[in-house]
């Protein structure tokens, strides 16, 4: 069948559809910026599968509440973020044949780049065409439009999808290549993100046991050459002091790795198995709706002691016991 041109000449009526942790914050910088966009029509729709978390958006952004998916069928435009390909399938087989010829997916969601093909093949039947577009920059950079996306797909789709994305994805728009290379990008950023943590994990826990506090290694790495975005930001902010709370959950990271691992090529190596299978790990032990940063629950627990933040400058360090159950606070000692 003929390919049909995505309407660009007019502003675009846009459905968001999943309000998660990302969802809900892209779905609101994109209904801010389409105030002052020619390319999308204000209110933005927003679908949710718990409705009542759509009507809580549509009060609190000035976004229109779409019941069902049929109502979401107005639009011109869907932007999707689901957990995993599989329930952009499932929601894509109910909507796409809804959307009229012409219609965009953009696909938000970090997905499965041969699902992604499988799905925008019947898309493209209806006559609506598809581009990945997943997005790094978490639930913070997502309420701040501060996210990166990496877009897949044919330049038609690509060129169509762009302003939109520039809207919730103020950072960065790259352009990876086609259908599917925006995901197979995200996997392996995840997959390096996954990666990181666990070996900055794997040496504090080694440095703590030497005695070294895990905050006084991280002040010294992070001036270092051995720094990423892990011993700035996750081990200091959401591990040391004990929060476990970045809002991405354990079981998403494990599907992205996985992803990189068997669907992108990386389990021909040896490194991006071995993250793999510690984060089979994390969720057998920690449960899959976890924070990822409670990777480091399994690791802490293999090592027999804990990372905390709570040194006095000029002592030496001794690391507490692992205590097994929800993360805790190392109780406060007294004095100066
Ligand atoms: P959440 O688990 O917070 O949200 C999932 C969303 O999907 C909810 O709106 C949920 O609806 C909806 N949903 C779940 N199952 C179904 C279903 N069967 N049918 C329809 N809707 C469904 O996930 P995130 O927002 O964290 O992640 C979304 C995507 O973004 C994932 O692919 C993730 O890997 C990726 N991502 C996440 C980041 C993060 O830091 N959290 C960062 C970058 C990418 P309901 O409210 O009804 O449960």
């Amino acid at each position: 069948m003929a390919a049909v041109p995505c309407k660009i000449d007019e502003p675009r009526t846009v459905a968001f559809v999943g309000l998660g942790a990302m969802g809900w914050g892209m779905a609101a910088t994109l209904a801010s910026g389409a105030a002052d966009s020619t390319s999308v029509a204000s209110p933005v729709l927003v679908w949710n599968r718990t409705t009542s978390r759509a009507e809580a958006h549509a009060a609190e952004f000035g976004t229109a509440c779409a019941p069902t998916l049929a109502a979401a069928a107005a639009a011109d435009v869907i932007v999707s973020c689901l957990p995993t390909s599989a329930q952009v399938a499932a929601v894509a087989a109910e909507l796409g044949p809804r959307l009229g010829r012409g219609g965009l997916w953009i696909d938000c969601t970090s997905g499965e780049p041969t699902a992604t093909r499988a799905i925008a093949a019947k898309l493209a039947a209806a006559g609506v065409r598809m581009v990945d577009c997943p997005v790094s920059g978490g639930p913070a950079g997502a309420a701040s439009g501060q996210l990166t996306a990496m877009m897949g797909g044919d330049a038609d789709g690509v060129d169509a999808a762009r302003p939109i994305v520039a809207l919730f994805a103020r950072k960065k728009v790259v352009f990876c290549g086609g259908l599917g290379a925006g995901h197979a990008v995200k996997a392996v950023n995840n997959a390096l993100n996954a990666a990181h943590l666990a070996v900055a994990g794997e040496g504090l826990l080694a440095l703590a046991k030497l005695g070294v506090a895990p905050a006084a290694a991280l002040d010294a790495i992070n001036g270092s050459s051995g720094m990423s975005r892990q011993t700035l930001e996750r081990l200091p902010r959401e591990v040391l002091p004990r929060r476990f709370a970045y809002g991405f959950k354990l079981g998403l990271m494990l599907k992205d790795v996985s992803i990189a691992v068997d669907g992108v090529g990386g389990g021909e190596g040896r490194l991006l198995p071995a993250v793999k299978r510690l984060l089979e790990d994390a969720v057998a032990g920690e449960g899959g709706d976890a924070d990822y940063t409670r990777l480091l629950r399994t690791q802490e627990r293999a090592a027999g002691v804990e990372l905390h933040d709570d040194a006095r400058a000029g002592e030496p360090y001794a690391a507490p016991p692992y205590v097994p159950g929800p993360p805790r606070k190392r109780p406060k000692t007294s004095g100066p």
